[in-house]
């Protein structure tokens, strides 16, 4: 039988998301969530498979390997379990490869070690993803496992946009430097953008925003990124659901001297309460949309922070490319808010880019266009799809 299925996963510190995907085609065979893992009281898991009923249940997980065997007992009672021979590989999200990966990786020994080196750059996820490989390879020992970095797209960003202007020798030591997320969705994201103005990735500039619950840009030329908008951890850059992005460095050391504030307080403030959520108390941007045609004056100003802030780094990517062919929306805000895409390009019609506001509030979900023909810029929404982007990496890796 011929291996054509990828399991992918992306486990973080209490749940473990999954999906099994058929390469033949990339269709999805399976998607799951096992969530309050390791924590107190029973854990939850949730799966359906393609074109099935969903199926929840109650369960014990005290661990990650609990989690994944659980998941493992549901894909098994669709045809496809951690022991099947239709598996090719186990691909897994892994946050942060530093500057030491720049492709997806085949695990071994030497492989988790260099991951766990890199935990002090991301103390919350890394050790999640590696629990998750650990639990996969010890499950199936035969069956490869492949890595795949969200930092690895931005790994092509020159030093001149990747090193801060911080004494050099601190910022060596502690490897204090711009390494960027969601690359896998800019990746993914730009790829289709290219597809969708029917040139080759080599072809063409474009600016992709990674609009989620965290959110990010990206500047990238002929398919190899030059710059993004997060740095050495995923707050700094644009405005999110509930991290402030860009803010002078010494707020904090105001915070700490004038408001009495630990950095651990400072640190909770700046990740969690605040982006959208800090400047009105929603971070879900439908209800920020709903609130300020309502006449909210602080959900009209969240809107209007992270709309200037999103035109401010359009702005600077135009300049950072010199020339752009389309600038692309796409995760959960990206893809379904008309009224952040409208107010994230109006007034760059200098610049290029125009939206055609009967395209952009259309009912269509796939990738698509939604400036005029006339636009010297193209403006584009692909929804993106990380999952098989990693799928697709680790299969190609294992077939190579
Ligand atoms: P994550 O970063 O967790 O993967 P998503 O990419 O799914 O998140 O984005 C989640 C966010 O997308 C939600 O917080 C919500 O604000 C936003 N969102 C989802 N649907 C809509 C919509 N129809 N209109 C505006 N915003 C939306």
């Amino acid at each position: 039988m011929k291996a054509t299925q990828v399991l992918v996963l992306n486990s973080g510190s209490s749940s473990l998301k999954y999906q099994l995907l058929e390469m033949a085609d990339g269709s999805r065979l399976a998607s799951g969530l096992v969530e309050r893992i390791g924590e107190q009281g029973t854990g939850r898991l949730v799966h359906t498979p393609a074109g099935g009923e969903r199926r929840e249940r109650a369960l014990s997980v005290p661990d990650h390997a609990a989690a994944l065997r659980a998941a493992g007992e549901e894909l098994a009672a669709d045809g496809t379990g951690l022991d099947s021979p239709r598996l090719a590989a186990v691909g897994h999200r892994v946050v942060h490869g530093g500057r030491s990966f720049t492709e997806p990786t085949l695990v071994d020994d030497r492989v988790l070690a260099e991951i766990e080196r890199l935990v002090p750059l991301a103390p919350l996820h890394n050790p999640a993803n590696l629990a998750g490989i650990r639990t996969a390879r010890a499950l199936n020992p035969e069956l490869p496992q492949v890595a795949v970095f969200d930092t690895a797209f931005h790994t092509t960003i020159p030093d001149h946009a990747a090193c801060y202007a911080i004494d050099a020798d601190v910022a060596a030591a502690h490897r204090v430097r711009r390494y960027g997320f969601h690359g896998t969705s800019h990746a993914f994201v730009s790829r289709a953008t290219a597809a969708l103005l029917d040139r080759r990735p080599e072809e063409v500039n474009v600016i992709t925003l990674h609009l989620g619950n965290g959110a990010s840009a990206a500047a990238v030329a002929g398919g190899r990124c030059v710059d993004t908008s997060m740095g050495l951890t995923p707050l700094e850059g644009l405005v999110m659901g509930t991290r402030s992005g860009d803010v002078d460095p010494a707020v904090v050391f105001h915070l700490h001297r004038v408001a009495g504030m630990s950095v651990d307080e400072i640190d909770e403030l700046l990740n969690s309460r605040s982006g959208l959520r800090g400047l009105c108390g929603d971070n879900d941007m439908r209800e920020v949309v709903r609130r300020m045609d309502e006449g909210d004056g602080r959900a009209r100003l969240a809107f209007d922070v992270y709309a200037h802030r999103l035109r401010s780094y359009i702005g600077a990517y135009f300049a950072v490319l010199g020339r752009v062919d389309a600038v692309t929306f796409t995760a959960g805000v990206g893809e379904n808010a008309s009224r952040v895409r409208t107010a994230a390009v109006a007034g760059l019609d200098a610049l290029g880019p125009v939206v055609d506001e009967r395209l952009n509030t259309a009912a269509d979900r796939g990738p698509r266009l939604i400036s005029p023909e006339y636009a010297r810029v193209a403006v584009a929404v692909v929804p993106t799809d990380e999952e098989l982007e990693i799928a697709t990496q680790a299969f190609a890796l294992v077939n190579a």
